[in-house]
């Protein structure tokens, strides 16, 4: 993936998201990056990724929201924790990463048919409604919403292993959903409270 070569103009800045990020965890010293760009030069992912740590960071710090939001790094990156090892400034930019990729699925903003947002929203999804993660309907949402002709194409292997018991359609579940979705809320109820 090419590295996107942007102007940008300070009526895209939403001053708001650079406030928020500020506040998240490992944003604290987000102020004090110095662009010297050693998370970029450290990061394994960073010629694959449209942004590079370094701009990321320093998009994030400025407000432009959507760019980052939308960028297809923060789903690259594999928190190898290697930028934030060697950052000089002691900036936890693994830890952005998380709180961007948390943001772009409560915003709905993340690349639509890129296979890792839709799997990190839909395998919390599922927890949420029954507790625990079905293999099988996991991957059979994750295709319908990225790869729909690659789902078809593997219905062969899929009706095989169904019919060998390799594969149970059945929902796996807990006990306690209730108290496991109450417990979420009040997480929720929180986290927005924080940010009110
Ligand atoms: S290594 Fe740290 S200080 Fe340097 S550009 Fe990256 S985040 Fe900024
Ligand atoms: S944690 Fe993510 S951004 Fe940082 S070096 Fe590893 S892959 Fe790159």
């Amino acid at each position: 993936m090419a590295v996107k070569s942007l102007i940008k103009y300070e009526v895209e800045r939403d001053p708001a998201f650079a406030l928020w990020v500020t506040g998240v965890i490992g944003g604290e010293r987000i102020r004090n990056c110095i662009q010297c760009g050693l998370c970029s030069a450290s990061c394994p992912l960073s010629p694959y990724m449209d942004f590079t740590p370094r701009r990321l960071i320093h998009m994030s710090r400025e407000g432009f929201r959507k760019d980052v939001l939308e960028s297809f790094t923060i789903w690259l990156c594999t928190s190898c924790y290697s930028c934030t090892v060697e950052c000089p400034r002691r900036i936890r930019v693994t830890d952005v990463m998380y709180a961007l990729k948390r943001r772009a699925i409560e915003d709905g903003v993340y690349p639509r048919r890129f296979p890792i947002p839709v799997l990190a929203s839909e395998f919390g999804a599922m927890i949420r409604r029954n507790g625990r993660v079905t293999e099988t309907w996991l991957v059979f949402r994750v295709f319908l919403k990225t790869a729909i002709l690659r789902l078809l194409g593997m219905s062969k292997l899929g009706t095989k292993l169904f019919l060998t018991g390799r594969m149970g359609i059945k929902p796996e579940t807990i006990r306690g959903r209730k108290q496991l979705q109450t417990m979420l809320d009040a997480v929720e109820a929180h986290k927005k409270e924080m940010a009110a």
